[in-house]
């Protein structure tokens, strides 16, 4: 790793009421002492994970962002689930807005071209809530709908601090 290098990813950054609406409805989910919650700060969506990134390829990655052009959409975020593997619980959504799919499609055909290896696995849309979690629901559950109009996608950066990651938004680009 050279000095210039950053852990970046793309995502989709919520604002304060989709947020709030968020940690109120995983908190309902945590049992105390089931894992470690997500500081609501850090909630977002990755659209596409770039790891860590130099100087040469972060100005590739911000290139292909700039010629993306999709439409805004909204994000229903309606179920709570838990992936035993990464030990994650999260919010996610029942359907994936086709713009959502196209925009990672579009990203994942641009960023190739940098260097970036996309995602092989199907794309799933959902925000972390809490990590370490041993055991978690075996089964999705429906929750209240937060729907969340999505106007932009957001380049980010990962920073570890002593107090754990921090999420840094670097810049965003609209949807149309
Ligand atoms: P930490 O790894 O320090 O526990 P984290 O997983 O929240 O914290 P990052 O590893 O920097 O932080 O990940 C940033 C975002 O990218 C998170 O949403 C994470 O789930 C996602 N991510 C991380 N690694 C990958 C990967 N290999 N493929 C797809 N998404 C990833
Ligand atoms: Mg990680």
């Amino acid at each position: 790793l050279d000095a210039e290098s950053q852990r970046l990813f793309f995502a989709l950054w919520p604002d304060e009421i989709v947020r709030d609406r968020l940690h109120g409805l995983s908190a309902r989910f945590l049992r105390p002492g089931s894992g470690r919650p997500v500081t609501p700060d850090n909630f977002h969506v990755t659209v596409f994970f770039l790891g860590d990134t130099d100087t040469a390829k972060r100005a590739c990655a911000e290139q292909v962002a700039g010629t993306v052009s999709r439409q805004a959409f909204t994000l229903t975020l309606d179920q709570v689930g838990y992936w035993q593997r990464p030990q994650v619980l999260w919010v996610g959504a029942t359907r994936t807005p086709e713009e959502l799919l196209a925009l990672v499609g579009d990203l994942n055909v641009g960023l190739s071209a940098c260097g970036f290896s996309p995602e092989r696995r199907d794309y799933r849309a959902h925000v972390t809530v809490a990590r370490k979690v041993r055991r978690g629901p075996h089964q999705l559950a429906a929750v209240d709908a937060v729907s969340w109009r999505v106007e932009r996608f957001c380049l980010v950066e990962s920073v570890t601090e002593s107090a754990g990651v921090r999420y840094r938004v670097l810049r965003c680009w609209a949807l149309g």
